[in-house]
């Protein structure tokens, strides 16, 4: 088991009930809040401290008795309000929200989102001339990866998902609203001791592929934009993708002159006193991996090797 006085980031995106989860097209992108629920409950009961990055970046520093872990949520989603951020409350429990200010400043299309609510209303769906019959959530699941996969393709996912709506006939803008977060919702949480703050870019770039100064855009326009809004300094930031060639040595610098005190990826690891605190460690928890193995896998330390094992389990 993890030596005491480590720590551990899990990150995730979306939530939904048990029964919706199982029926989502693009399940993997969530956690059913069951699960989270069971996870949650468990940590608490077997003695990790769940923490703030604030506290976690002063235990990084100094040094601490005690092991922890940080739960945070990247995007946000409508569901963060009314999901996740009320089940984090009923278990006394604090969570990090990286906010992508695109979404409430509503200048970013959620064509995830929108793709899937099509997809589980509809019995049939046509992408460029191939009908995909789609009534078992099996089918559904697979025509949007594969319609993901297309849009991958054509490079330019907006306009692929706006045509996609019109034939279809849907509203894009009413779908958005939808899945949306809006500044009210993040304004009511703004004085929860439980609920902290994070930046996560104006558009969701890929940021190592700006130059830097659309990059350096995208981190003080997100950060300015949420103290703006929120009234409070915003320390923290996550980086979009998260992965070693979404983010390099380049933005991690960019981050600190951005004024942030903390920089996240989605590399999988721990914290440790002496981690830097602008390459953090968070370790995905998102849908496929409803099984508490898979998060205990991440608290030993053996995410890698662990991760390929317990999957078949
Ligand atoms: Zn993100």
């Amino acid at each position: 088991m993890i030596a005491l006085g480590h720590g551990c980031c899990f990150l995730f995106h979306r939530a939904a009930r048990s029964q919706a989860w199982a029926g989502l097209p693009n399940r993997g992108f969530y956690l059913d809040v069951e699960y989270l629920d069971r996870l949650i409950r468990h940590v608490q009961r077997t003695g990790w401290d769940i923490v703030t990055l604030d506290e976690a970046l002063g235990r990084t520093r100094e040094g601490h008795g005690r092991r922890f872990i940080n739960f945070s949520l990247d995007d946000c989603y409508r569901d963060t309000a009314e999901v996740v951020v009320p089940l984090f409350r009923r278990l006394g429990a604090p969570i990090t929200l990286f906010v992508t200010t695109g979404i409430p400043d509503e200048t970013l299309r959620l064509f995830y989102a929108g793709l899937e609510t099509i997809i589980q209303r509809e019995e049939q769906i046509i992408d460029d001339d191939d009908r995909f019959d789609i009534t078992s959530p099996a089918q559904k699941r697979a025509a949007f990866a594969a319609i993901v996969r297309r849009w991958d393709e054509a490079g330019d996912h907006a306009a692929s998902y706006v045509r996609f709506c019109v034939r279809h006939g849907y509203d894009a803008d009413a779908l958005d609203a939808q899945h949306r977060i809006t500044w009210p919702m993040l304004e009511a949480m703004r004085a929860d001791p439980l609920v902290e703050f994070g930046g996560h870019t104006v558009s969701h770039p890929h940021v190592a592929a700006l130059d830097r100064g659309q990059a350096t855009a995208e981190l003080t326009g997100c950060r300015a934009r949420l103290e703006a809004a929120l009234d409070q300094p915003i320390l923290h930031f996550a980086f979009p993708y998260g992965q070693p060639s979404d983010c390099g040595p380049r933005d991690f610098e960019l981050a600190r002159a951005a004024g942030f005190h903390t920089a996240a990826t989605t590399s999988a690891g721990l914290l440790r006193r002496g981690t830097d605190p602008f390459r953090l460690p968070r370790n995905t928890i998102n849908g496929e991996h409803r099984a508490l193995p898979y998060a205990y896998a991440h608290l030993t330390g053996l995410s890698g090797l662990a991760h390929k094992v317990l999957r078949r389990v």
